[in-house]
């Protein structure tokens, strides 16, 4: 694609990154097709290829309106552009530039800028979290049903024994972060019973917490990467000391720790570690395929029959597709057929909170499809996708690693 820029961005390297993108583009249209948001609105300017061309504009120096940045925040950063597009454009990354220049150029609306604000100030901060959660839980009878069922119940104690890891050296670190680890504490406690069956021994560093990605999402760039720099902070003396891997279990959370060493390739005091920290990070799949599995006996409770959600940033980011899937018919489930499953469910960060109509569409749609093959139970990999789909969910939605943990040995 041609492209000009205009004098006053010449200086700005983001803008060159995008220029270098923008080219890459051929303008073919592939990504439309499989673009949630364009199949959902039927716009162009609601599709890659119809917001790469405003962002395009907007660099050459055209006027833009607010309704150009709603286009762009109507985009959920799903990626499923980026794994259609035979031309190999980073999307995420242009919008992501595209929104931020924006962004500072026209403003936005006081009501909009404290909403976001607020959700910064609320969500990567676990006490805060959960201190809000807890009075949501308490006012949950008197909320309206449509607020109630957003506002998930307290959690359960889990069922598995962790036994004694031998101590013959094998660590990995996890990232227990923020909303999951409040939420749904059972997913790390199924990975940490999971790994000792392995003799890996899974350690957590108090001092780290949220990945990022809220606040990245949230063009607050500087405030992403301060917490990505207390997480290196806090993994680095485990790191010298020699776990293997840092696993992260909310699969959201793991593209952005995978980002690490490109969001802060430019900090002298952090580039080298950052890059460290990315090579090490991995979805609990990959460790687990990586392992002797004979070593791990798994035999499913009852025949359950699953419906498999890959998150958006399992499968487009991350780029592992089957892994999940493997290791649950591993375990003795049936997996049932999930037509469409390249399609986002809506919940996207914090687009369900701030495109609510288009999150709640997606979603419905999202759980037509996954409750077609008449599933048991709905599996999934990051918390945002397990909270959004269970807030109208018929049938539990739960972490996958939950249920690998329910087929592991009841005694050893
Ligand atoms: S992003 Fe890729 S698929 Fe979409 S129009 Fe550009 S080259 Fe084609
Ligand atoms: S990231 Fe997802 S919603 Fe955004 S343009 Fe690409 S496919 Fe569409």
């Amino acid at each position: 694609m041609q492209t000009r820029i205009d004098p006053r961005f010449q200086d700005d390297p983001t803008v060159r990154e995008a220029e270098e993108i923008l080219r890459s583009c051929v303008h073919c249209g592939f990504c439309t097709a499989t673009c949630p948001t364009y199949q959902l609105l039927g716009d162009e300017l609601d599709g890659p290829r119809g917001r790469i061309y405003l962002i395009k504009e907007f660099l050459a120096g055209a006027p833009v309106t607010h309704s150009t940045l709603t286009h762009l925040d109507r985009c959920l950063t799903c990626r499923a552009c980026e794994t259609t597009c035979p031309s190999g454009v980073r999307y995420a990354r242009l919008a992501e530039i595209g929104r931020e220049h924006i962004e500072a150029e026209i403003g936005r609306p006081l009501g909009e800028r404290l909403k976001r604000r607020a959700l910064r100030a609320v969500i990567p901060h676990p006490r805060r979290f959960a201190a809000l959660l807890r009075i949501g839980q308490a006012c949950k009878p008197l909320l309206p049903k449509s607020l109630a069922r957003k506002v998930p119940d307290r959690p359960s104690s889990s069922a598995w024994s962790v036994p004694q890891t031998s101590g013959m050296g094998r660590s990995m670190i996890a990232l227990t972060g923020c909303v999951q680890g409040v939420v749904t504490p059972a997913t790390h406690q199924a990975l940490e019973a999971i790994l000792a069956r392995l003799d890996i021994r899974l350690q957590t560093a108090p001092e780290a917490g949220c990945c990022g990605a809220l606040s990245l999402h949230l063009n607050a760039r500087e405030e992403a990467r301060d917490f990505m720099r207390r997480n290196i902070d806090a993994w680095w003396p485990l790191i010298t000391a020699g776990a293997e891997a840092i696993v992260v279990s909310a699969s959201g959370c793991g593209s952005m720790v995978k980002e690490y060493g490109e969001a802060l390739r430019d900090d002298p005091g952090y580039a080298h570690k950052a890059a460290r920290v990315a090579a090490l990070a991995r979805d609990p799949s990959e460790v687990l395929l990586a392992e002797d599995l004979d070593t791990l006996p798994l035999d499913a409770p009852e025949p359950l029959r699953i419906a498999f959600h890959a998150p958006c940033s399992l499968q487009h980011d991350q780029r592992l597709t089957g892994t999940v899937e493997r290791l649950l018919q591993r375990a003795g489930y049936r997996l049932t057929a999930v037509p469409d499953s390249h399609l986002c469910c809506g919940s996207a960060g914090s687009y369900s909170l701030l495109q609510p109509i288009i999150a709640a569409t997606l979603r419905d749609q999202k759980l037509a499809a996954l409750n077609s093959g008449t599933p048991n139970v709905i599996a999934t990999a990051n918390i945002g996708c397990q909270m959004h789909l269970q807030s109208a969910s018929p049938i539990p939605v739960r972490h996958w690693l939950e249920l690998v943990a329910d087929a592991l040995p009841k005694v050893l």
